[in-house]
């Protein structure tokens, strides 16, 4: 029997992938363009339009313009507080629990803010978060694929600061070319040596070769791995090494990283015994909840509430969360 919307957001829920410059709530738009001097559309369809793709979204590049509309606004301590602030407040509403937000550090130094204290703002907000809503967050740190693999350190320097809570792993995020596990290989080995949580967005692109040299490379998770479809001959190393992919199901069909739903392997992975997660990727540019993304599943796959437990357990399993937030949360999953 299909999973009804309410037994959907009773659930206790954990998202592990969440981009916080792409989840912001429209108010919260409003209220950082205000402070930063930008004007916005008067009317909230107009602006829902410069901040939500198109769900026909042509190509990559429709997706990715809300993202460059945003970014001006999120270039002060407060600003990033507050963003960080506002998704575990959006995080209550779909009864999560336990949340990780990913943003690069990188792009958010242009008013002259440091990556340290970029990093530090952000944590400032999900401790905040933590304190006003029944939500655990951790943050990652996403390196940026078009930048070189000198900048990209620098980011994985900053857990090395030492000081920061809050900081639970590392990712590779934008552009991916074929091979990025193999151009990175300076970037991931450090992550390895210092024994940094990894998780990498790969597979989104059609580039099936991406997981397994992410895998290879020290992943514990896979960003959306939409392209495992075309190599089902790798998915019994995948469920041996208990890897987790974290897919967005309205995300990856906007990007075009998956056409049809029959060519979406979400629920065969599933079947198999890969550990699958549900995600938003982006709660704002996809305008979705993580209850709509579970609601989507449930439509497409009739899936029953123990399965999505499942799921949701895969999720808990996976987390990068420290030992403290995993013993309180240990009876909710
Ligand atoms: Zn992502």
């Amino acid at each position: 029997m299909r999973t009804s919307r309410a037994t959907i957001e009773k659930l206790p829920k954990i998202e592990l992938h969440c981009h916080l410059d792409g989840s912001i709530s429209m108010q919260t738009i409003r209220r950082l363009a205000q402070e930063a001097g930008i004007k916005l559309p008067v009317s909230d369809d107009d602006l829902r339009q410069k901040i939500t793709a198109p769900q026909d979204a042509e190509s990559l590049m429709d997706y990715l313009a809300p993202f460059d509309f945003v970014l001006p606004m999120l270039q002060t301590e407060a600003a990033l507080e507050l963003a960080a602030y506002d998704i575990l407040d959006q995080a209550q509403q779909d009864n999560i629990r336990y949340m990780e937000i990913r943003f690069a550090p990188t792009l958010h130094t242009s008013g002259g803010l440091t990556l340290a204290q970029v990093v530090a703002a952000v944590t400032r907000g999900l401790a905040a978060g933590e304190r006003d809503f029944q939500v655990k967050a951790n943050a990652l740190l996403c390196g940026m694929r078009h930048e070189s693999v000198d900048s990209v350190l620098t980011v994985v320097d900053l857990f090395a600061d030492g000081g920061l809570t809050h900081l639970a792993g590392f990712d590779l995020a934008g552009v991916e070319a074929d091979g990025f596990p193999e151009a990175f290989a300076p970037v991931l080995e450090k992550v390895k040596a210092n024994g940094i949580p990894l998780t990498l967005h790969a597979g989104e692109c059609g580039c099936a070769q991406n997981v397994l040299g992410a895998v290879e490379a020290g992943a514990s998770r896979i960003g959306h791995g939409v392209a495992l479809k075309d190599i089902p001959e790798s998915w019994p190393s995948l469920v041996a090494d208990k890897i987790t992919v974290e897919m967005a199901p309205t995300s990856n069909f906007q990007t075009k990283a998956v056409d049809t739903l029959a060519n979406y392997p979400f629920k065969q992975l599933f079947e198999a015994g890969v550990r699958v997660t549900i995600n938003t990727d982006n709660r704002t540019v996809s305008g979705t909840t993580l209850n709509d993304e579970y609601e989507k599943i449930a439509d497409w796959y009739d899936l029953s509430e123990t399965e999505f437990r499942q799921i949701a357990r895969h999720a808990f399993d996976a987390s990068f969360m420290s030992p403290e937030q995993r013993e309180t949360l240990a009876k909710e999953f």
